[in-house]
């Protein structure tokens, strides 16, 4: 029988992954909680009408990326592709809108979106979010590109790391500088691909944002020489309030985002180490989605960092998260399976400080021989031997499978041993 396989564009998390996913996890969750984030766990899938509604069906995750299903009710859903739009129905749903001015939601796990497999790109992956409702103020938009670089910096990305910053204005000021690109594109209509041609009525800005055409363009009209008063004193309040920080980012006129809940302030995020795929992370603010959605008029202002880009990344850089020490008992012989068992058990309960050490015990039920293979193959650093003849003495083995030394010391003095041996290695 052939072995079964993860499907196409999904991995199994495993080794360094987990423990860079971990760590990024970890270190974002405390960076989110001092900015005064609460913690939300949404549904992995939604009603798929959420998301056609919130993230735009002129955009590639609806018209070709989500994965689609009806339930055994008929009822229409998908596996959710981003987590905005999950979040913001739990906003409105829960009534946050009515009993929370001001708050700020963070949630992290699996996105799910039918793309071309490659490296970095993947139909399963990870992302950390936020998303601050209730401040239309500048300083929740610089707030935020601080926290992200926080959330990278304290997990050890420093290096090569880029935010890109820009303002795309709001509905007021968008409409005529809209029209002024539509009339730039459609002159130049040869030059674009499929997708923007067909895109070009309904979302012009789509064709700037184009992997393949955004970069053809470089003379395309900027939004901002078209910014309302409003938004322009947003945009400079946003950058001075970043340039005393200090905080050091690029203004990129020339990012968008394509959908028109997003106002003013958008940035993405790159690092390298990544290829082709070198964003990391993308946000900004989307005044106009909660309303879509059925709510009050709210400001609103977010991001998404890659998780799985965030590690490649790291361990570009070489970023190693080593996996604990590990101390594995092995047992022979008539008398030594609760020594053994208990021993496993005093180690695993007498370290209350420091980093743990990994616990464990060979099956009794196996050969010597078979348990050593057993110690190798889960990375063992010490083996501690309970065996029949040493017992009869009140003594053990112990090994360090690193250097290759052994010797027999008592059985009470094992537990002390083997911390203090540790200690010094941690
Ligand atoms: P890209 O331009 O790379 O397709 P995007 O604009 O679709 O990214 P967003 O929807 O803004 O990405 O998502 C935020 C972040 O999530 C991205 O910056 C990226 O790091 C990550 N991301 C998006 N799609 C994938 C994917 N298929 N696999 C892995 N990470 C992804
Ligand atoms: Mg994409």
């Amino acid at each position: 029988m052939t072995r079964p396989s993860a499907p196409r564009g999904t991995r199994d998390i495993v080794d360094l992954d987990v423990r860079t996913f971990r760590r990024l996890e970890g270190c974002a969750g405390a960076c989110f909680e001092m900015y005064g984030y609460e913690e939300i766990r949404t549904p992995t899938f939604e009603s798929a009408d959420l998301f056609s509604r919130a993230v735009g069906d002129t955009t590639d995750i609806v018209e070709k990326e989500m994965y689609l299903f009806e339930d055994r009710g008929g009822r229409p859903l998908a596996l959710r592709p981003e987590g905005t739009a999950g979040v913001v129905r739990a906003y409105l749903e829960h009534g946050w809108d009515q009993s929370a001015p001001v708050k700020k939601l963070w949630y992290g796990g699996p996105m799910f979106r039918a793309e071309r497999p490659q490296a970095g790109r993947y139909r399963e992956f990870w992302q950390i979010g936020g998303e601050s409702f209730g401040n239309p103020s500048p300083q929740a938009d610089a707030e935020t590109l601080l926290l992200v670089r926080d959330i990278l910096t304290s997990s050890g990305l420093t290096n090569g790391v880029r935010f890109l910053v820009n303002s795309i204005g709001c509905a007021v000021c968008r409409p005529a500088y809209r029209e002024a690109l539509k009339a730039y594109l459609t002159e130049r209509k040869s030059d674009l691909c499929e997708n923007c041609v067909r895109r070009l009525e309904r979302n012009p800005l789509r064709a700037l944002d184009c992997k393949g055409d955004g970069p053809k363009f470089t003379e395309a009209p900027l939004m901002a020489d078209h910014l309302c008063d409003a938004c322009r004193a947003h945009r400079d309040e946003v950058y001075s309030l970043l340039k005393a920080t200090p905080f050091s980012f690029e203004e990129s006129p020339r990012l968008v985002r394509g959908l028109d809940y997003y106002t003013r302030t958008v940035f993405e995020v790159t690092a390298p180490g990544q290829g082709s795929q070198d964003a990391i992370g993308a946000g900004g603010r989307y005044d106009g989605l909660v309303k879509l959605l059925g709510g009050p008029d709210t400001p609103a202002v977010g991001f998404a960092l890659g998780v799985d880009r965030v590690a490649r990344a790291l361990q570009a850089q070489g970023f190693s998260a080593p996996p604990p020490k590990k101390i594995f008992i092995a047992q022979a012989g008539v008398g030594t399976s609760v020594t053994a068992f208990t021993l496993a058990q005093k180690l695993r309960t007498f370290v209350k400080s420091g980093r743990m050490p990994a616990i464990e015990i060979g099956a009794s039920t196996k050969s010597l021989k078979a348990q050593f293979r057993a110690a190798d193959g889960w990375g063992a650093d010490w083996l501690v031997l309970v065996g029949e003849e040493e017992l009869k003495k009140g003594a053990v083995v112990l090994k360090n499978l690193r250097s290759h030394s052994q010797e027999e010391i008592p059985l009470v003095e094992v537990v002390d041993r083997l911390l203090t041996s540790i200690g010094k290695t941690n």
